[in-house]
């Protein structure tokens, strides 16, 4: 097999924090190439709705954003990285509004809205497509900058060179100075083994991350799986939805069979997971028309503004369904999300492979065992930038 090409950064992945970490590398100076599994587009990142944290609010600070992290994670997240996370995220929200990304705008500042374990207003939204907006920005940066795109090229094989790294790449060998990993994690296949519904894209499998430890790298907390609170339930084109948290932001409050709320609706995910899962075993759920376990979120607690501002996707979504859930309460149940553990990495996202950096649901650290919504597109593009220079940096050694 020839080699394709020789570039100074080669980046795994086309999500957010792969964009973002081309994009930067790109800038800094370096020839990048990107290689992603499917096309282009096909990434977890794209089908975020509900926000990315960073503390713009009056009564806030990025040291109460870290706070927040530290006590979400149940104090077992890397405090390092926690402090360029809070840090760095008003920077990256202003960096993304100069790649074009429009946050919703209220009385002259952004909107907020206060997610789950977070003890301020914190989550800046684009309607509720907020993850589509940024990967749309971050695919466009990195289409003009002129970085060399490879869809349809699943890493299959990674080795030491004598000037860097050799990835086989679909029908590409690539050779790079340095190499970034950015695939995302594994909650589609976990869910697939075990019988269970998933929010994840079916590229969501796992592969690069057993590529990175069988060369060496180190990982943290891989048995640590998010279930989302709030999976869809019910009608049947739903099951498998991730309902938007800020539905519990705005108003909406989750209610067992005798309509009686059973735990705070805003707290930790890994907390309020685990409250509908017991008072559905202790006999005080609901079933859905197909006999699904299920608890109720009263979403007609939310206002038609808030609504109209900040959930017209989920609204035209099930809406489409024959439910209109500013009329009705809608049937949830939580479904397997996110894996909070990952590769090692440095404040640099450098792994503990010399030369190999990961950022985003693939790396490890950030948000411990248990993460915050709204901190995985952050941390995406938080890290991925912080690849995208260090490798080019390295990569000009
Ligand atoms: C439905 C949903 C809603 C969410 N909502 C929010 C939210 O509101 N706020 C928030 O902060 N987070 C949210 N998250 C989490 C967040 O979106 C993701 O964790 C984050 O975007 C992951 O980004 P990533 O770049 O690490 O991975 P991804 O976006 O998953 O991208 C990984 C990329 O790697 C590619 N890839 C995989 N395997 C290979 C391989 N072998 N070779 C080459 N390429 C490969 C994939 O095709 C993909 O392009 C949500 C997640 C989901 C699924």
């Amino acid at each position: 097999m020839s080699v394709n090409g020789s570039f100074d950064v080669l980046v795994i992945g086309s999500g957010a924090s792969g964009l973002a970490a081309a994009v930067s590398a790109e800038r800094a100076g370096a020839r990048v190439a990107l290689a992603t599994k499917a096309s282009i587009q096909s990434c977890n990142s794209a089908k975020a709705q509900g926000g990315i944290q960073a503390a713009f609010g009056e009564d806030d600070s990025p040291d109460q954003h870290a706070q927040d992290v530290w006590k979400s994670s149940h104090e077992t997240a890397n405090m390092k990285l926690v402090e360029v996370l809070t840090t760095e995220a008003p920077s990256a929200i202003h960096w993304l509004e100069e790649l074009g990304v429009t946050f919703t705008k209220e009385n002259g500042g952004y909107r907020l809205a206060r997610c789950g374990g977070a003890s301020a207003k914190r989550l800046l939204q684009v309607g509720d497509r907020t993850g589509h907006a940024i990967t749309k920005a971050l695919r466009d940066a990195a289409e003009s900058g002129g970085v060399t795109l490879f869809p349809k090229s699943p890493l299959a094989e990674l080795s030491q060179t004598e000037h860097g790294w050799r990835a086989r790449a679909g029908e590409h060998v690539i050779d790079a100075a340095t190499v970034i990993l950015a695939a995302g994690g594994r909650c589609y296949a976990v869910a697939e083994e075990r019988g269970e519904l998933s929010t994840n894209h079916p590229g969501a499998t796992g592969e690069v991350t057993k590529i990175a430890l069988d060369a060496g790298a180190e990982a943290r907390d891989l048995d640590a799986l998010q279930y989302h609170p709030n999976g869809g339930a019910w009608p049947e084109t739903m099951q498998g939805y991730s309902i938007p948290e800020t539905t519990r932001a705005y108003g909406a409050v989750l209610l067992n069979a005798d309509e009686e709320e059973f735990t705070d609706s805003l707290g930790p995910r890994d907390v309020v997971s685990q409250a509908i899962v017991d008072e559905v075993a202790n006999g005080k759920g609901v079933e859905t028309p197909d006999g699904r376990p299920a608890v109720y979120l009263d979403t007609t607690r939310i206002s038609q503004h808030d609504a109209e501002l900040s959930l017209p996707y989920m609204l035209r979504r099930y809406r489409a369904g024959g439910i209109d859930p500013l009329r009705e309460k809608i049937f949830t149940y939580p479904v397997l999300h996110y894996q909070n553990g990952g590769l090692v990495i440095d404040a640099d996202a450098e792994t503990t492979l010399e030369g190999v950096y990961a950022c985003g649901e693939i790396a490890g650290g950030t948000h411990g065992r248990n993460r915050m919504m709204g901190n995985s597109l952050l941390e995406c593009v938080v890290f991925g930038r912080r690849a995208g220079r260090a490798a080019a940096e390295k990569a000009r050694a």
